[in-house]
């Protein structure tokens, strides 16, 4: 294989191949570069290319960006204090938790810019990028991944591998074909996005909606966002959640229209929403099979999403952490990797899916949504809640009852987490 029309050299080994360069595998590739670990991150893509996203940066995925070395990056970005929340007449504003260990403020980067500052990052660190190079199949030799087949140029080839990271996204088409099952029983997300020019750009607080109205005015089982880019554009969209039993039967552009008209006057929007995108989102560990002898699927390929706020970039990148710290203290991931999700992951998403399946009940929303809006206390946990900043160091009582939801939820599952 010898082409280059993607600028990056394509190259037959490595210690470990990155299958993927969205977030996740791009900081995968810099943990591991930075290591002095010999390393090919491939993509389909060729980059800045887009991703279909909020981009939306909880604390959470801040301090993630600080740990990977790149807290620089942020220096001229939105510093966003916490989330306006909207519905039944009620805005509550509710600044950040803030914790030693994730800090008091997020920002918000559109995914094209964003991914492909992660990206370069990972190869200022020392990882060799191949662009335009889609992972299509693995040879495994007694249960290990000898090497995997690309095709770039429409020409195959074989990359020899001692290990793989699959960051290949929320299909995992590599995941899938390792064995990686997605189990839509438990909630999953439905969403679209778009852009706006908006008067509000360099607002301080995240726009949430939790009072989702169709242009007849029926209530939805879903919720909407204005994400300030501060770039003089915001994110705007809306979601919902779903199980394989209650499927979202919305249309969402339609209502994602809808909605951005709702606040415009608010968000002073000019024009039409733009770029209109919307996909799915794998949530709270619901997938098995996410590792082998060798290899290990990280952010939405282990289905790394936040069930109840949707945010995956912060999984993504402490996925990848976690990935590196194994690679070589274990001989064998098959075990070692969903052990390690599950330590990590497995009380929180337990509980939080156990919750967001709630939230497809029509009612629950309404019913809870009202009253609770209008406590501003109850909001403040809610947000700690739903962004899962509470940290194993947090005794007080909301800590302490939420681990224990997580550790009763866990053991009443059928499917845990990660398995
Ligand atoms: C509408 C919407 C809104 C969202 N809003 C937010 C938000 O505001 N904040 C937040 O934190 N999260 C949000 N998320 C979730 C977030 O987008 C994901 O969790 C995050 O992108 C996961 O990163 P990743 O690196 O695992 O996957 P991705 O970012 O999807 O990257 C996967 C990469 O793999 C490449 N790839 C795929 N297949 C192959 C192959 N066979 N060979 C080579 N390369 C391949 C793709 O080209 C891609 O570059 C949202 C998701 C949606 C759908």
């Amino acid at each position: 294989m010898t082409s280059t029309t993607s600028g990056d050299a394509p190259a037959d080994s490595a210690d470990l191949l990155v299958v993927g360069a969205g977030p996740a595998g791009a900081a995968a590739a810099a943990h591991a570069a930075s290591r002095g670990m010999d390393v090919i991150l491939a993509d389909a893509a060729r980059f800045p290319r887009d991703k279909t996203c909020g981009d939306g940066l909880t604390p959470r995925a801040v301090a993630g960006l600080h740990r990977l070395g790149m807290g620089e990056f942020l220096a001229d970005r939105p510093r966003i204090r916490g989330l306006e929340l909207n519905g039944w007449g009620t805005r509550q504003r509710v600044p950040w938790p803030g914790s030693d260990r994730f800090g008091a403020y997020g920002s918000a980067v559109a995914r094209t810019e964003f991914d492909d500052a992660v990206r370069r990052f990972a190869v200022q660190c020392g990882a060799r990028m191949m662009s335009e190079t889609k992972a299509v199949g693995a040879q495994l030799i007694g249960g290990r991944i000898e090497s995997v087949t690309v095709v770039r140029d429409g020409e195959r080839a074989a990359i020899r591998v001692r290990d793989v990271i699959v960051a290949d996204g929320v299909r995992s088409g590599l995941g899938r074909s390792l064995g990686r099952t997605w189990h839509r029983d438990t909630a999953f997300g439905v969403a679209a996005r778009s852009y706006v020019d908006s008067g509000r750009s360099r607002d301080e607080w995240m726009g949430s909606h939790l009072e989702l109205r169709d242009p007849e005015g029926t209530l939805l089982p879903g919720y909407g966002w204005v994400f300030p880019l501060g770039d003089g554009t915001a994110n705007v969209g809306v979601g919902a959640l779903a199980t394989a039993k209650r499927p979202a039967s919305m249309a969402l552009r339609p209502i994602l229209r809808h909605y951005a008209s709702m606040v415009a006057d608010d968000w002073r929007i000019s024009g039409e929403p733009r770029s209109i995108t919307s996909a799915l989102l794998p949530m709270g560990g619901a997938v098995s099979g996410v590792a082998g002898a060798n290899w290990m699927l990280i952010g939405d390929a282990a289905a790394c999403v936040n069930p109840l706020n949707g945010e995956g970039i912060d999984y993504a990148l402490e996925t990848a952490t976690m990935a590196v710290d194994l690679l070589g203290a274990a001989g064998d991931y098959t075990d070692a990797w969903p052990a390690a999700l599950t330590a990590e992951y497995g009380h929180a998403f337990a509980a939080a899916r156990r919750a967001a399946g709630l939230l497809t009940v029509p009612q629950t929303v309404p019913i809870l949504g009202r009253p609770g809006i209008r406590s501003a206390r109850l909001m403040s946990t809610v947000v700690r809640v739903m962004g899962n900043l509470l940290t194993p160091d947090d005794s007080d009582v909301i800590a302490r009852a939420w681990r224990s939801a997580g550790r009763v939820t866990a053991g009443l599952e059928d499917r845990p987490p990660f398995r």
